[in-house]
């Protein structure tokens, strides 16, 4: 019985035994030479651009808003954040230099 077991599983497998190595990213061949690899990149999504998250798991597009609109959503969302911070950059570099002042009529 337990011979017939292991009869079964020491079977020769079909084809060649795989490499044990793996191929380094630049080893891969795409279309027009090495492959390059992703890391490092944030994704955006096909349906909006917005970063971090792909069509599969956008939010627009499962609200069922249109891929321009959705564009033009997360564009008008990204101009307000930009200034924003172009808002807030003059008001840092005053409390900052105010800061300093501060700190030096305390030590003289
Ligand atoms: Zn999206």
């Amino acid at each position: 019985m337990t011979l017939r077991f292991c009869l079964q599983y020491m079977k020769k497998k079909v084809g060649r035994p795989p490499k044990s190595r793996r191929k380094q990213p630049f080893e891969v061949q795409g279309k027009n030479g090495a492959k390059l690899t992703k890391h490092g990149v944030i994704i955006h999504c096909k349906h909006c651009k917005a970063p971090h998250h792909n069509s599969g798991g956008c939010r627009l597009k499962k609200d069922g808003i249109s891929s321009e609109d959705a564009k033009r959503m997360v564009a008008e969302s990204q101009q307000a954040q930009l200034a924003n911070q172009r808002i807030d950059e003059p008001l840092n570099a005053i409390s900052q230099v105010l800061d300093k002042l501060f700190t030096f009529t305390l030590f003289c």
